[in-house]
């Protein structure tokens, strides 16, 4: 997508507060989509996408709001549809920079085979997902991410079923770029949505960041939190074994494949008459 990288000429350079609207948001405090966001915005002011073409994509959730703090385009949709929204636009608007933010409820549960499909169908954008592995909005629900034995009002004997794995999911489904950041890492978490939105295809970035109302033994991630030793490659099967090795606070870019993107020019063909599909299949 770098071709589509352009700064707006004769503009002083946008910041990262360009990309900030005037909309306070409603987050808790010391919440860490806080830090997500200022990762974004610096991301985008990093690269100067211009504001007219990029569009941030969400679905609902607390960190579903990020398009309404932001100055770019924006679509706040509907629960768990942020992905197939976002890849319509970006079939039907190729010139444009398509961001998705979103949670692990919203990502894995309500859209999580969306989440499958999109890996899978490889459309050029960028998935950010803001992992606190709870429902915050909602009040405090175990999520897909969840671990099994977290206890809390509506599942105080924790749910006993085994949280998804997001890395190892987007790997064997096909995402081309696969990540994990810590929050509270600002400047790493900037440079990996810089590479993600850089590279080509479906990118996967996991965001880890506490969830402090609901779960506030989450902020103990600021020092639990690791890089990973291992070098990103396009070498899939390295980068699952990784995935299944490594900690649910371990980051780092986990896989940077090398998949064309889908455009879906070969889906957009001429309507065919009934006389050429009865000759094509022998009918
Ligand atoms: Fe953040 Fe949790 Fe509050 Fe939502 S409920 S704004 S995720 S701290
Ligand atoms: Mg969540």
């Amino acid at each position: 997508m770098t071709e589509t990288l352009k700064t707006d000429q004769g503009q002083k350079p946008l910041t990262m507060k360009d990309y900030k609207s005037d909309v306070k948001p409603i987050w808790c405090a010391g919440c860490g989509h806080f830090a997500s966001l200022n990762s974004l915005t610096r991301a985008l002011a990093e690269m100067q996408l211009p504001l007219a073409e990029t569009v941030m994509v969400s679905g609902i959730g607390c960190s579903s709001r990020v398009p309404a703090y932001m100055t770019t385009y924006g679509y706040h949709g509907i629960h768990g549809r942020a992905l197939p929204a976002a890849a319509g636009i970006k079939l039907a608007r190729p010139d444009l920079n398509v961001v998705v933010s979103g949670g692990d409820g919203d990502g894995l549960s309500i859209g999580g085979n969306h989440f499958i499909h999109a890996c899978r169908r490889n459309v050029d954008m960028t998935y950010v997902l803001m992992d606190n592995e709870v429902y915050g909005m909602t009040k405090g629900q175990s999520s897909p991410t969840t671990d099994a034995s977290w206890q809390n009002k509506l599942t105080p004997d924790g749910t006993g079923v085994s949280p998804f794995n997001p890395i190892l999911m987007a790997l064997a489904a096909g995402a081309n770029y696969v990540a994990r950041c810590f929050a509270g890492d600002v400047k790493g978490t900037t440079q990996t949505i810089v590479e993600a939105i850089k590279h080509p295809g479906f990118s996967f970035v996991q965001v880890m960041g506490a969830c402090v109302t609901f779960r506030p033994e989450q902020t103990d991630w600021k020092t639990e939190h690791s890089q990973g030793d291992w070098e990103a490659s396009d070498d899939l099967h390295e980068a699952m074994r990784l995935a299944m090795l490594a900690g649910y606070l371990e980051c780092g870019v986990f896989y940077k494949g090398n998949e064309a993107p889908f455009t879906g020019q070969a889906a957009a063909t001429k309507p065919h008459s009934i006389a050429e599909i009865e000759q094509q299949f022998a009918i």
